[in-house]
């Protein structure tokens, strides 16, 4: 048995391929806006992570520029070693402030912020619960542990107790959400995930990847907007979405992150954050937090969307973010909609199986601060066209 066997055995892409409805890996040929040019041709852009819109912010490119005159393109090295700047103290400090934690450490992307954090804190003999939607690298840290993962049903908190219960009251227990969820777009119903953890002795930690810049106090995330910082132990962020970066970092208590920084393998063995990269993220918290109506154009827009679709009489599901899934059917269905409205000049993600059951498929729209009322009309005149024609809409 040949070891490539399973490449070439591989058929899935191209199947989609030769039906002409290929959603994947396109290429954009233009700044990264509401609008972008694919195929020489202009679409709304209703995929996008940058919450803000803040990825061509005159003050946000300029606080990149000027980094990579001062210290250069890149680190050539980790954090550990060689790799750590001026600005990436700052950044974590600045950071450990905005979410309301005593530190903070920054790791070069989200993916590995979660994968790296979770490894060495569950140790053998050692619980990682997670809930079932997670983000996959939270899947990845849990299977990096040598302690046991278990898993509960979405949010649902008969299925977090019964999993805490069977564990030993001694055992050291973490549990791991998202605070929203990023193919659901709902959020984690942390006060009670907190309450039941407290009485059976777990620590929590929160992957606010989607809820920091979104939810809260000047966009704080999901444990401010609840008014439960104090209540979790470590929260996650992610640079690439409303930071308009890339990058991700670990908030936490000062010896937590004391300890993760000598024993977190992808922060140790990768290179640190590049220059342009931490300014970047530093220029966006200036924004963050001095111009709230940014957060407030977003929300507008996402009621604008969300409301707009539920009168389509679409299936929005339990959405409560910018983050807004609408229920397809197959994953055939899916396709031909993401090509449809590509045609129509707008631009959606795909998500289908396995990340979701057979035949509950699912078209998922990212709102952005950026995008004009116009634009949401257009994006829900053009989906109102493609779902009728596929007979997903009556
Ligand atoms: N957590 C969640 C919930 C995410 O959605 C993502 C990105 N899709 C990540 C973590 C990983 O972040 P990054 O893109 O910075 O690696």
């Amino acid at each position: 048995m040949s070891l490539f066997n399973k490449v070439y055995n591989f058929k899935d892409a191209e199947q989609v391929r030769q039906l002409g409805l290929y959603p994947y890996f396109r290429v954009i040929e233009s700044e990264q806006n509401t609008e972008v040019i694919i195929n020489g041709k202009k679409v709304l852009m209703l995929g996008s992570n940058s919450y803000l819109g803040l990825t061509n912010h005159p003050k946000v490119k300029e606080a990149a520029i000027n980094a990579i005159k001062k210290y250069g393109t890149g680190c050539a090295g980790s954090r550990f070693l060689n790799g750590t700047l001026d600005i990436h103290i700052e950044l974590e400090e600045e950071l450990a402030d905005f979410v309301g934690k005593e530190a903070a450490i920054l790791y070069s992307t989200g993916f590995q912020a979660n994968q790296g954090a979770i490894a060495p804190l569950v140790g053998r003999n050692e619980y990682v619960i997670i809930d079932k939607l997670v983000h996959a690298s939270i899947i990845e840290g849990c299977r990096l542990t040598l302690g046991k993962m278990l898993r509960f049903n979405h949010n649902d908190m008969e299925s977090l107790e019964n999993k805490l219960s069977s564990i030993e009251l001694e055992r050291g227990k973490l549990v791991v959400v998202d605070g929203v969820y990023s193919m659901e777009g709902d959020l984690a119903d942390l006060p009670n995930i907190v309450k039941i953890a407290k009485k059976y002795n777990a620590e929590v930690m929160v992957d606010d990847a989607h809820g920091i810049g979104v939810f809260g106090t000047n966009g704080r995330g999901t444990c401010d907007h609840f008014g439960l910082t104090d209540d979790v132990a470590l929260i996650m962020g992610t640079f690439s979405k409303s930071f308009a970066s890339l990058g991700g970092f670990i908030a936490s208590s000062k010896e937590i992150i004391d300890y993760l920084k000598h024993s977190s393998r992808a922060l140790i063995f990768s290179a640190s954050m590049s220059p342009a990269n931490a300014a970047a993220v530093k220029a966006s918290l200036e924004i963050l937090k001095n111009e709230p109506e940014r957060i407030e154009k977003l929300w507008a827009n996402t009621h604008r969307l969300r409301k707009g679709l539920q009168e389509l009489g679409l299936d929005t599901g339990n959405s409560v973010s910018p983050i807004i899934p609408v229920q397809i059917g197959t994953d055939l269905d899916v396709f031909k909609v993401c090509m449809m409205l590509l045609n129509e000049g707008v631009f959606v993600n795909p998500v289908v199986t396995p990340a979701v059951e057979p035949g509950k498929a699912i078209i998922r729209l990212s709102v952005m601060a950026t995008h004009t009322f116009e634009q949401i009309d257009f994006a829900l005149e053009k989906i109102e066209k493609v779902t009728k024609q596929l007979g997903v809409l009556v």
